[in-house]
């Protein structure tokens, strides 16, 4: 029998929800699981590049030698093990990080959720890029920040614009490596500056860096930690460099901060899955990411190669597009009176898809640009759907 509801509910949703929206991203990936559509549109690294039989075997491993250890509840702050790896690889770039500046997270983003939660009030100020990634900006939005762009160039983030907008910034929001949207590195001189002018301001920089390994030539640059431990908070993932589904990442922060992010955790979770981080120290202890890292690499080094010729070859003079030097996205601007949300509508009916560019603009927004990922698609494909859209591009040129 249904009950009756003699007061129909009036959902009252709380102040910091209400301007909420699903990600575009997400809504577009709703229309192009179709077959027929070739999209540029997802974030998903390739699932051609997952350890599966690696991953069955140390779950096997786990749960015959540990089972009831793996299948426990755990502490806040992670599995041991895994957090001294952590340290370890990051203390490799000079500056000693401890095991207990650790913070396992059920991906690195709900340490961006954890971050604004502990560190942003309504009205706070928060450094982000101009774009900056659609998911942070979504994470913080629940706290109301106040947003102030940092304006960028083909090389990334200007640090000399800081000073000017960062007093009492409670954080500056910063993604140094392949940028999510653009693909872009910012350079060592650039981050050395960053560093000092976050330093010298007292705000704290987060570096985040999901695909910092992913680099397809030269080694990776110096992380932004390593030039300043008291000054910088680092976040890391398994998702690109194993897989995305396991939901594992973590944070690094000075401790007064990862005490207070533990305790968030805490009500947020309690923990992140015991089972899955010892999965994963079993996997990677032994030196198995040494191996794996560099086949990712190889695989979308050259896709992006063939995604760079495509573009050359198929869209027209008066646009312009990043040259990455790792991860997976490329960020192509039109010209000024193209918009890309109207161009995606004429797209679609022509079965190619991408991620406008408007939504990862904390401020103004940049209509004429998009964001490609080329890691998903095979080569036949990325050439096909360039080609269509490209024809459609030169139609408006
Ligand atoms: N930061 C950036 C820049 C990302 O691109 C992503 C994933 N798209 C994340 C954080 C979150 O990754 P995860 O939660 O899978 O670790």
């Amino acid at each position: 029998m249904k009950p009756e509801n003699p007061a129909p509910i009036q959902w009252h949703f709380a102040q910091r929800v209400q301007q909420l929206q699903s990600s575009v991203i997400r809504e577009i990936l709703k229309i192009t699981v179709r077959p027929e559509v070739i999209s540029f549109a997802g974030g998903l690294p390739s699932p051609a590049t997952f350890p599966v039989a690696q991953m069955q075997a140390a779950f096997d491993a786990v749960l015959s030698r540990q089972g009831k250890v793996a299948l426990q509840y755990g502490p806040t702050d992670g599995y041991g093990p895994l957090r001294e790896w952590v340290a370890d690889r990051l203390s490799r770039g000079g500056a000693k990080i401890l095991p207990e500046q650790v913070l396992m997270t059920s991906g690195s983003q709900q340490a961006l959720d954890l971050l604004a939660k502990v560190l942003v009030d309504e009205g706070s100020k928060v450094l982000v890029e101009t774009p900056s990634y659609l998911g942070a900006l979504q994470a913080f939005s629940v706290y109301q920040p106040q947003y102030m762009s940092i304006p960028t160039d083909e090389d990334g983030l200007i640090p000399e614009a800081v000073p000017a907008i960062g007093q009492d910034a409670r954080l500056l929001y910063a993604l140094p490596n392949f940028q999510n949207p653009t693909g872009r590195t910012l350079s060592v001189e650039r981050r050395a500056a960053l560093v000092e002018a976050c330093a010298r301001l007292g705000v704290p920089l987060i570096e985040d860096d999901p695909y910092g390994e992913l680099s397809y030539r030269a080694a990776p640059l110096p992380r932004m930690i390593s030039m300043n431990p008291q000054g910088v908070v680092y976040m890391g993932s398994f998702s690109k460099v194993l897989t995305p589904g396991i939901r594992l990442g973590y944070v690094v922060a000075p401790l007064p901060l990862v005490q207070k992010l533990e305790q968030a955790k805490q009500a947020a979770d309690l923990h992140t899955s015991q089972l899955t981080q010892m999965v994963v120290y079993e996997v990677i202890k032994d030196g198995f990411l040494d191996q794996h890292i560099p086949t990712i690499r190889k695989l979308y080094a050259e896709q992006c190669q063939v995604m760079d010729a495509a573009l050359t070859e198929h869209f027209p003079a008066g646009v312009t597009w990043t040259k990455p030097e790792g991860g997976m996205f490329t960020w192509v601007t039109l010209p000024k009176h193209i918009d890309s949300m109207k161009l995606l509508d004429e797209a679609i009916a022509q079965n190619v898809a991408f991620v406008p560019g408007a939504p990862f603009y904390a401020n103004v927004p940049e209509s004429n640009t998009l964001r490609l990922s080329f890691v998903t698609v095979p080569p036949e494909k990325i050439r096909e759907g360039i080609a269509r859209l490209g024809a459609l591009i030169k139609t408006k040129v």
